[in-house]
């Protein structure tokens, strides 16, 4: 068993989290990642001239729900601290008309940060992977099962090259994994049910502005709004655990489509200008912004991602039938058993796949 190749299919999460487990037990483990980074849709970005990194993308946990998740921060003695809550919320009208709500915005569970932003995550991961061959730019174009191996066609560096695996782990959201050539083709079925399976969060775009004081926190606020008006839809702090880097950030309304019809540089405009509305005129001065748009970016979202999502999917695990079965794999949190969608539900799919590969491997 020592000597068999799995090659996993993408570095978010899942395949840090899998690559990670399996390479313990002693088989050969290569990870192939299409970005220049892995983490896939955990981004945090540093702040211009701070320690502290802003999450573009998922920014909490919630140790109460997240039994996993909160095992890794204890294995690898990360430092979380809770959201900041404290103060009154806001809510804006479509009409632009503000009301405080005295009491603010709870997450019950409590939902938590991690320092360093959720990218300590990943870093952790990564100073634990010496025995895995993490190849990064290296994009899957396809895959083929042969009598006794699965092939795998890779575009690494620009060159096509051929990697050849007894077992692939693929973590890819389910719209992108219809995507890959298939040989023999992807079942029909499977193939229209991962199509209809939305990418979590893909449709979204995040705004950040980092300030030399959380002066909304001076006023009573807690950052947290709700609004109507937009472009921001939902605004919380997230600033680091002392207070000192001070940061509000928005998920934006404004669907993907139109939000590049109007350009980057506008959406950063018409942001800053609520944050005025809502929190006073210092939001119009930030040091810093920055806008991460998820249904730009091709490794995580595709054409039918670009609509957005009014309710959060039922994911549920779709298991690969004969001939596939036992030859490839399905993890990544689109397709895990709890959790679907959550960080928590990516470790619960690496899990799983885990789980599976020990018991094909068995039998070699
Ligand atoms: C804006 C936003 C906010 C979120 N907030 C939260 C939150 O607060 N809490 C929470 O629990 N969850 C949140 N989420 C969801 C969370 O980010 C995901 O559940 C989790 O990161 C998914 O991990 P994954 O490994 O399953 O998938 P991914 O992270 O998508 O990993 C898939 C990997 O495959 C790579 N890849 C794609 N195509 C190829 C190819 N052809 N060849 C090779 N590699 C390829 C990608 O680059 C990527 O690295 C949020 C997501 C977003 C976008």
């Amino acid at each position: 068993m020592k000597h068999q190749h799995i090659v996993i299919v993408g570095a978010g999460l899942a395949g840090l989290v899998a690559a990670q487990q399996l390479a313990r037990t002693g088989l050969r483990v290569t990870l192939l990642e299409a970005r220049a980074r892995a983490g896939g849709r955990i981004l945090s970005e540093p702040v211009a001239g701070q320690q502290h990194r802003a999450d573009l993308g998922p920014g909490w946990y919630w140790p109460e729900l997240n039994p996993r998740l909160a095992e890794l921060v204890r294995q690898f003695d990360l430092a979380d601290y809770p959201q900041w809550a404290q103060g009154a919320s806001l809510r804006e009208g479509a009409d632009g008309t503000r009301h405080t709500i005295r009491q603010s915005w709870i997450q019950q569970p409590e939902s938590m940060r991690l320092v360093g932003g959720m990218g300590a995550l990943v870093q952790a991961l990564l100073a634990r992977l010496d025995a895995v061959e993490l190849h990064l730019e290296t994009v899957v174009q396809s895959v083929a099962l042969t009598p006794d191996a699965v092939t795998l066609q890779v575009i690494r560096a620009g060159q096509p090259q051929q990697l050849t695996a007894d077992l692939v782990i693929s973590t890819l959201p389910p719209r992108l994994l219809a995507g890959l050539q298939a040989n023999p083709p992807w079942p029909a079925h499977e193939q229209q049910r991962w199509l209809a399976t939305p990418t979590w969060m893909a449709g979204n775009a995040k705004f950040v502005a980092a300030y030399d004081q959380p002066f909304w926190r001076d006023a009573g606020l807690s950052g947290d709004a709700g609004s109507q008006r937009g472009p921001l839809v939902e605004i919380h702090d997230a600033s680091d655990a002392a207070g000192q880097v001070a940061l509000l950030f928005g998920f934006i309304g404004v669907p993907a489509p139109m939000r590049q019809q109007m350009g980057e540089a506008e959406l950063h405009r018409l942001a800053l200008k609520q944050l005025a509305r809502l929190f006073g005129p210092q939001a119009l001065a930030p040091r810093w912004t920055t806008l991460k748009d998820w249904a730009q970016d091709p490794y995580t979202a595709q054409q039918q991602d670009q609509q957005p999502l009014y309710q959060h999917p039922l994911y549920t695990p779709m298991p690969l039938p004969q001939p596939w079965a036992g030859r490839l794999v399905l993890a990544g949190t689109e397709f895990a058993p709890e959790f679907g969608g959550y960080l928590e539900g990516a470790l619960a799919s690496a899990h799983a796949a885990v789980a599976q590969v020990q018991d094909v491997m068995k039998e070699y």
